[in-house]
């Protein structure tokens, strides 16, 4: 694969500069690998989870050639692309069912499409929530064709609620973890749990839309209170959507899980073919879902580095800089636990107006942030293997700006 890297860097050599001077001037750059020291682990405007390295490596070879994405090679017959995604699913997440689309929001139009249109689904106040850019729950609801029917107030919903609001026509309950805000004070929502049990009274199943794609139970005192798409799956939840490129660190996707009946619906229905994934994304999937069930360290392990080790990392990169290591925050970002810093330290550089804007425009790009007189860089989201390429990033960026190293 290096091979094929260098191959294609010497061809783009060819061109002349002013060639590319030409097309970055009128279509802008490239995308840019960027170094993200924001501390911010999902940071949706740079591209969310970055991928692990071991399932990154793997993908170019998929990309230039044929794969058997619909085709089993011992039988030679057509099959399912989400089959492979699906069966890791199920057994992480101990779902019957899985199928894969190309982001959450896609999930939902489809499972909306499949049981709702010109149906009622009865959401709480609470959870009518706005997820960033133009995603907001009562319009995405609305767009697909379903009449909303809300329940409860902004802070309080009961169970009594959704029982009043259930008749003929309602199609399905849904319940949205509202992972960007968090109530407090005089609150009350009604459990997956109590809403699994009126649903199957009423015949009306549930959708809960986790959020972020958190398949299995986490100790950390972030994710803690964090639902899991197992938890939700044993609570009996009939169907549990997430995006694939938040906590679960994979490439932009929607998951899909839960009563085998309704996802196969879901599977078959005329929009599938317009939400289904590629087989970059599927790959991609895959091999995160692989390291998942091996147990191996995923993105979101980055958050929580081994102490010892990472103030090594630190002092390391510090003394290169001048920089001081200072207390700060990080964040999952993406949505997840807002409110719920991971203490740690960060490295500390004088906050000089140009210098963030030296570093985004450097080689590589480097994104930091500004706090307290301070421009700090966070290591945690940084992978290790980057940190020469920080240091040189930084002091080309002093240099550019005619500063001294300090400290
Ligand atoms: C992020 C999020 C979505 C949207 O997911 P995409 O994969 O970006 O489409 C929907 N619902 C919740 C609760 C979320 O956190």
């Amino acid at each position: 694969m290096a091979d094929e890297n260098v191959l294609l860097d010497s061809e783009m050599a060819e061109l002349p500069d002013r060639v590319w001077a030409a097309l970055e001037s009128r279509y802008g750059k490239p995308l840019e690998r960027v170094l993200n020291a924001t501390g911010i682990l999902l940071h949706t405007n740079l591209g969310r989870a970055p991928l692990p390295r071991a399932v990154a490596r793997r993908l170019p070879v998929l990309l230039n050639a044929y794969c058997d994405l619909e085709f089993d090679l011992g039988s030679g017959k057509r099959v399912d692309r989400n089959y492979r995604a699906a069966r890791l699913l199920e057994a992480i997440s101990g779902a019957p069912a899985a199928l894969v689309v190309n982001n959450n929001a896609a999930a939902m139009v489809l499972v909306l499409s499949v049981l709702a249109i010109g149906r009622e689904v009865v959401v709480s106040r609470g959870e009518l929530v706005e997820i960033g850019g133009s995603f907001r729950i009562p319009e995405l609801l609305e767009a697909t064709g379903c009449r909303l029917v809300e329940v409860g107030t902004t802070n309080r919903t009961g169970l009594a609620d959704y029982e009043k609001a259930i008749g003929p026509d309602t199609a399905l309950l849904l319940k949205v973890f509202p992972s960007n805000y968090r109530q407090a004070g005089y609150v009350a929502s009604v459990s997956p749990a109590e809403l699994v049990a009126l649903g199957q009274s009423r015949g009306v199943p549930l959708l809960v839309d986790e959020g972020s794609g958190l398949l299995q139970a986490r100790e950390q005192p972030q994710l803690r209170e964090h639902p899991s798409f197992e938890s939700l799956l044993g609570q009996g939840c009939d169907l549990v959507c997430g995006s694939a490129d938040k906590l679960l660190g994979g490439p932009q996707a929607g998951l899909l899980v839960g009563d085998s009946g309704l996802v196969e619906r879901c599977r078959h229905h005329p929009l599938y073919r317009a939400l289904r994934p590629d087989r970059t994304a599927l790959a991609a999937l895959e091999g995160v879902l692989r390291m998942h069930l091996a147990g191996d360290p995923l993105p979101l392990d980055r958050m929580w580095p081994e102490e010892a080790e990472h103030r090594k990392r630190l002092e390391a990169v510090a003394s290169r800089l001048g920089a001081a290591v200072v207390p700060a925050d990080a964040f999952l970002g993406g949505g997840s636990a807002p409110d719920q810093p991971v203490p740690g330290q960060a490295l500390a550089l004088p906050d000089i107006p140009e210098l963030a804007a030296a570093l985004r425009t450097g080689a590589p790009p480097v994104v930091g942030y500004s706090r307290k007189g301070r421009f700090l860089l966070d290591l945690r989201t940084v992978e290790a293997q980057d940190d020469q390429a920080l240091v040189a990033a930084v002091l080309a960026a002093f240099q550019k700006l005619g500063l001294e190293i300090p400290g």
